[in-house]
């Protein structure tokens, strides 16, 4: 059972991350960074001290947060780890990208033929949060199918204490500005769900169920 502790320093991930290729190439995913954003604003504006460390989006920060801008999942890990000794909760809305490639070209690769790409697993962040037992971590997931199922088994994998799921139905796009489906399921298995719920509403429920929490 954690201690009960007050929420005061929030830490936020958004977008996606940017995995180099070479210096004009890179892999990343379709990420806005809608969620993180609205996450920030949203506990801005109940007081907490926010840091968002975020990937490249073409979103304008709320005012009077501190933003830490980084690249790539490895700047994302390095930027988190430095500030979670310091927070009292991390809400990580960020869509870091599994993969890499394992080193990326200094000069622009020439075109010829086929091109080979080794990929190497990203770390996972949250999951390096795993003996921090005194910080409430909140993760998210996109699922297509067995949504509750999945999403508990990536509640305990990661340890922790809210996983908020995108349960993708016809229709529903979760990146960007629209409405969609979510179930939050909460470390001792509470579960509640939404259908169409606009990104703004969601922050709130989110932040009442980490302050309910914590
Ligand atoms: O990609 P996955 O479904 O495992 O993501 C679940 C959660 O883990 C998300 O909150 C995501 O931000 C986080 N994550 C992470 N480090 C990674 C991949 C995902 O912290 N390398």
């Amino acid at each position: 059972m954690k201690e009960a502790k007050k929420i005061h320093k929030v830490l936020v991930t958004a977008g996606p991350t940017r995995e180099p290729i070479d210096p004009v190439r890179f892999l990343s995913n379709r990420s806005t960074g809608e969620m993180g954003y609205r996450i920030a604003s949203e506990s801005a504006k109940r007081g907490h001290q926010v840091c968002l460390v975020t990937g490249p989006v073409n979103i304008t920060p709320p005012e009077g947060i501190e933003v830490v801008n980084v690249m790539t999942a490895l700047e994302m890990r390095d930027e988190v780890l430095k500030r979670t000794a310091e927070s009292d909760c991390i809400i990580m809305a960020a869509a870091v990208c599994d993969y890499r490639p394992e080193t990326a070209s200094t000069q622009k690769i020439k075109k010829s033929g086929s091109l080979n790409v080794n990929f190497v697993k990203n770390p996972d962040i949250l999951g390096e949060l795993m003996g921090k037992e005194d910080l409430v971590k909140v993760g998210f997931a996109l699922e297509t199918e067995n949504a509750t199922e999945n999403g508990i088994s990536k509640l305990k994998a990661k340890n922790l204490d809210l996983i908020v799921i995108n349960t993708v139905g016809e229709g529903s796009d979760p990146f960007g500005g629209g409405s969609v489906d979510y179930t939050m399921i909460t470390r001792l298995e509470k579960t509640k769900s939404f259908t169409s719920i606009t990104k703004e509403v969601l922050a709130r429920e989110i932040l009442d169920e980490v302050e309910s929490l914590a």
